[in-house]
Parts: C-alpha cells; structure tokens; sequence
C-alpha cells in the first residue's frame, strides 16, 4: 500500500472534478472515511432513543400522511428529543454532530418516517445552515440556542413563483432604508417548514431589478411576514411546506447574512452543505425497503415457492442492495469532506445527490413490485415511501441541473487545461447558468500542480480489486479525452450542448460512486481480510461491471447517437401541442 494511505485530504482539490483532468485525486478517495469513536458512542445513543420514539408510531405516522399534518404535540416531542439541535455546536446548546454523524442519524429517521426527516432536514440542512456558515459571532450568539432547542424552527426561502431552478432570477426585493435597516417584498413558493418556522433564512435582490441577491436573517416576529395554507402534497405529505409572502417586512441592519450582494453564492453554498441530510435520509430509505422487501419475499409463497427462490427477485433484490452501498459509501464520503474542510466539493456533493435520489426511486419502485398487488394498496407501506421518494429527484437542486452543474464544472477545469482554446472557453464557463451553482477557480494551478495527464495506477486499491480499479483508471482517462474532445468541438458552444453535457456528468458519477465503493471495500478488506468480505467484494464488481456497461454507452454515445432528430421530434411534439397520432 502506498503512503497516500495515510495522507489527509488535499483540501484546494476537487476528486470529482479532476476525473474530467484524467486524473484520480487517491489522496481525497482513500482511505475510507471512519465515523471517531466518540462520536459513534454519541451517534449510537441516538439512534437508540430515536428507535424508542419511532419505532411504535407506524399508525400514527400513516395517520398524518393521510391528513398531511405533524400535530404539534410530535413535533414538542421532536424537540425533546434534541433533533433539532443536531448539527449547532455544543457551545450553543446543541448536540454538534459532524456532517456524517447528522446524515447518520437522518438515515435512522428516514427508516419510519421521511416527513419526519424533512421537518428536521430541512430546518438542519438548509434553514439555519447559512447562519452556521456565514453567521457573525453575535447572529450565533442570538439564535443558535433556540434553533437547537426547536423553540425556532427554522426556513430557507429562494424558490419563487416564476424563479425554480433560475434561482438567479427571484424578484423578491429589499430596499435599504437611511437608517441601514431593510424593507423586504415579495413572496416565496413550496418553503418546507414554512408554517412552523420563527426562523426564515430568505434570498432578496437589493440593487433593483438587475441588481444582486443578498441573504437576510428574518423572524417572523418581525412583523410583515405571513405564511399560506399547507400545500396538499403528493408525498412527504405530513411535512408542512407553504408560501412566505412580504409585505414591508422591516429587516434591521444586523440581520444580513454573509457579504450583501454575495446572496447566490451563499445559497449555493448552503445546498451543497447541506446535500449530506438528503443522502442519508435517501440510505435509510432504501434499507427500509430492503428489508420490506426481504420480509415479503421470504413469506410470500408462489408456484410452491417462496418468491426469494425466482431469479428475477433474485435480481431486484441484489440491485437494491448494490444500490443502497454504492450510495452509502458516496454520502460518507461527501460528508467526511465537508467535515474536513475541504474547499470545493460541489461536484462531489451534486454526484451524491444525484446518485442517492435515483438510487432510492429504483430501489423503492422495486420494494414495490416485489409485494406485487400488496405494494399497490395502502394497508401496506410501500405506495407511501414511492410517494414520499419521488421528490428528491426534485428538490434542492433538479437532477438535471444538478448532471449539467457536474458536468459543466469538469469540463470548465478541462477547457482551462487545454491551453490553446482556453482564451475562448474560460470565460463563459464563470457563470454556465445563473442558478448553476458556484463553480471552481484557479484550475491551471491544480492541473499543473497535481495532475499529469495520461493513465494513472491507483495504488491504494486492495489488490482483490486490481480488476476493478483499472476499469475506473481506463474510464477516467477516456472521460478526460472525451472532455477534450468536446471542447474541441464545441468550444463556447459547449454551453447549450446538454446531451453530450448529460453523457459526461453520467461517467463522472459512475467514476466517482464507484471509486468511493472501492475504497470502502479495501477498508473493508484490510479490517477483516478477504475471505470475509465475500459479499462486499460482490458488490464492488456488480457495481463495477455495470458502471463500465453505462461508461461505455455515454461514450459511444457522445459520437453515435439521434440527439438531432430527439431535438427535431420535441420540437415538432411542443409545436403541435401533444402527440398528434392516433389509429382510428
Ligand atoms: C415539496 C417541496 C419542498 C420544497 N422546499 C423548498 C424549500 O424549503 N425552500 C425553497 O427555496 N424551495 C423549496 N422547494 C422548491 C424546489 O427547490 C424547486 O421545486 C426546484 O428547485 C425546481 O424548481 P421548479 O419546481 O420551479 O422547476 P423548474 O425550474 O420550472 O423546472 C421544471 C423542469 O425543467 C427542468 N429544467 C429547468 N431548467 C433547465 C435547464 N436549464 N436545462 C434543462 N432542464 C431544465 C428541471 O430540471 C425540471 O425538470 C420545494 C419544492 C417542493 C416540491
């Protein structure tokens, strides 16, 4: 084993990005990150008491589904509990988990309850993340101890009627006033803890129309804030999510959050932070449904059988499996990077999302199917977790834009390194798509400093794994000249080129999931020794083999493919208004 082993993250250097580069950044990917022990014994006294709390309220938790309400007597016990304190620091009366012991303990939550772990995510992850990150010592000081008591709840409010994934474009105002405070206006759509909060953590343009977004603190207690009836949801339905609307909201001076005119940056930041909870709360979900599917299929009996024995469930269950570890080890990861520090992992975290959402959708339809015309009644649990699953592919960031954020950012760090079309690829890529996110600086610095191009040797990979590694070294080499490739080719066009756009990010996920399990399955195997990592060695080479059938395809793709006539056909489909074909 080579002594990067033991080296600490390189902390001005994206792995997810570099993949673009060619190059396996092993120093940020291995060794897999471990939970201290400290934390564990916490974490585990947690979950304890969490299980206790949750595990003998299914029926009460079916009952606010179907009323789409927490009563306020769940959430007071939620707050006993400490949930909402999770992530403050100790010195502020909270429990001060890390990034990973948090999206641990959302994974728990999520086993019996999503919305229960919305109405903590959402006041954890985003609501009052930003006053974590760029709050003053005295904004802290205020608000911290009665966001960790839950006597604040708190709300993160950018989305817009007409401003969704162009988070750039909200209208929501505020004027300064001589006196240096702020008159906010506007309003806000589909804000998850909306009704409940004290607390809003809420994004406003401040130059006039044109001008930039700043972030403000506001209590609701300030008067001029009012919040709109429950939405009536499809899933996640007893989470309370509704309009914020400003009417002459005065704001005091103090209540700005971070820099004014730094809105968009500090709301980018806070997603990104904040992607671990969404993760972990995917990964609970999908070992529920393992083990409802496992509990279904072992006693449902058919053709004389228990269906376990059908090959084909056989299949669904070994998926849901693979699923469930590849997006396990890719939110440790993540986690273990925000918790180092580490500068910039956007794209890291946007893989994660991406990966864990869809992840959890197949495995869930799965769950579904394997209980047959079961899983379609609602006696049973499995229509509800399809439905409370579907929108993590929505929220925090669509997973489209999310696939053109990952894939515009490697390429941006790829155009950088190509010297010689640099001057006309540099610098539209500072700003991709409003709403894109905050994308990477000073890549020639990594590029020369880090990187050599060419096909790199992993060498903290388990030798059980060679096999495995050296799809990922052969995949990360054909990702960079693919990258190389289409810039040449598009140059500054590559910017409205979402197909090719869409085949790049797929690879850099399919790399950077699968190098994450990897390092999971060395550790693995250098804790117990490869005769007792037998499923685990499984499940690296399932993943693997089919990472490699769909690297494969994205690439053959970015040539052969009928993204010309998908355009022509969507736009004679939009043009006619519907599908124009009948048989009568
Ligand atoms: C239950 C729920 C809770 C929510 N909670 C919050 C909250 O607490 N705070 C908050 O601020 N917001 C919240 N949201 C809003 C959520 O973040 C947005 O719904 C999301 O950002 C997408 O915006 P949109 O719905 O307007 O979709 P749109 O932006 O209109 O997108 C519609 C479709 O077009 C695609 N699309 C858009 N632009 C592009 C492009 N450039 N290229 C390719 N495809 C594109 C999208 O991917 C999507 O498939 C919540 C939403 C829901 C449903």
């Amino acid at each position: 084993m080579s002594s990067v082993k033991k080296a600490q993250p390189k902390l001005d250097s994206s792995a997810g990005k570099l993949l673009f580069l060619g190059s396996i950044l092993e120093q940020n990917i291995f060794p897999f990150p471990k939970i201290k022990d400290e934390e564990a014994e916490t974490l585990r006294m947690i979950l304890d008491s969490i299980d206790k709390f949750m595990q003998p309220k299914a029926a009460d938790f079916k009952q606010y589904d179907e009323e789409g309400a927490q009563p306020s007597e769940y959430i007071e016990a939620l707050k006993e509990l400490g949930l909402f304190g999770l992530i403050i620091p100790e010195s502020f009366d909270g429990l001060g988990l890390s990034n990973t012991g948090y999206s641990r303990v959302l994974q728990h939550t999520s086993r019996y309850d999503s919305s229960t772990s919305l109405t903590v995510g959402a006041h954890s992850s985003i609501g009052m993340k930003g006053l974590l990150l760029f709050g003053t010592d005295a904004q802290k000081k205020k608000y911290l101890p009665k966001l960790a008591s839950g006597e604040m709840i708190a709300a993160f409010c950018l989305t817009e009627p007409g401003s969704g994934s162009d988070a750039g474009s909200i209208k929501t105002n505020a004027t300064c006033n001589p006196d240096g405070s702020w008159t906010l206006n506007g309003e806000k759509i589909w804000i998850t803890n909306g009704p409940l909060a004290d607390f809003f953590t809420v994004f406003a343009r401040t130059e006039g129309e044109q001008g930039k977004l700043t972030a403000f603190i506001i209590e609701r207690s300030f008067g001029g804030l009012t919040t709109g009836p429950k939405e009536d949801k499809m899933g996640i339905r007893a989470s309370a999510t509704s309009t914020v609307h400003f009417e002459n909201t005065r704001v005091p001076a103090e209540c700005v959050l971070g820099e004014p005119g730094k809105g968009f940056k500090i709301a980018m930041s806070i997603l990104n932070n904040g992607r671990t909870g969404l993760g972990g709360g995917c990964v609970g979900g999908m070992k529920r449904c393992i083990e409802m599917a496992v509990r279904q299929a072992s006693e449902r009996k058919q053709f004389g059988k228990s269906i376990s024995e059908f090959g084909l469930i056989k299949e669904k269950i070994s998926q849901m499996t693979v699923n469930c570890f590849a997006t396990e080890s890719v939110v440790s990861m993540v986690g273990h990077y925000i918790d180092s520090g580490l500068d910039d992992f956007s794209v890291e975290a946007a893989i994660s999302k991406v990966f864990a959402s869809e992840s959890l959708w197949s495995v869930a339809h799965e769950a579904l199917q394997i209980a047959g015309g079961n899983g379609f009644m609602k006696e049973y649990p499995y229509e509800v977790v399809v439905r409370d699953s579907r929108i993590n592919l929505i929220f925090e960031g669509t997973n489209e834009i999310l696939r053109l954020y990952i894939g515009l950012s490697g390429l941006k760090d790829a155009g950088e390194y190509l010297k010689e079309i640099s001057s006309s690829v540099g610098k539209i890529f500072d700003d991709p798509i409003k709403g894109f996110g905050v994308l990477s600086r000073d890549a020639t610095k990594r590029v020369t400093g880090l990187t050599s191009i060419g096909r790199e040797k992993l060498s903290c990979v388990h030798p059980a794994l060679r096999e495995q590694a050296s799809v990922y070294e052969e995949y990360t080499q054909r990702l960079s000249r693919a990258s190389e490739e289409l810039l040449r080719r598009y140059k500054k066009e590559i910017i409205g080129q979402q197909f090719p756009t869409k085949r790049v990010a797929d690879i850099a996920i399919d790399l950077f999931v699968g190098l994450c399990v990897l390092s999971r399955v060395t550790s693995l195997l250098e804790e117990r020794g490869a005769e007792k990592c037998a499923e685990e060695l499984s499940i690296a080479h399932i993943f693997t083999q089919q990472a490699k059938r769909r690297m494969n395809q994205n690439i053959r793709r970015l040539i052969q493919n009928e993204d010309d006539e998908m355009r022509t056909l969507s736009d004679f489909i939009v043009g006619k208004g519907g599908y124009p074909w009948d048989t009568i």
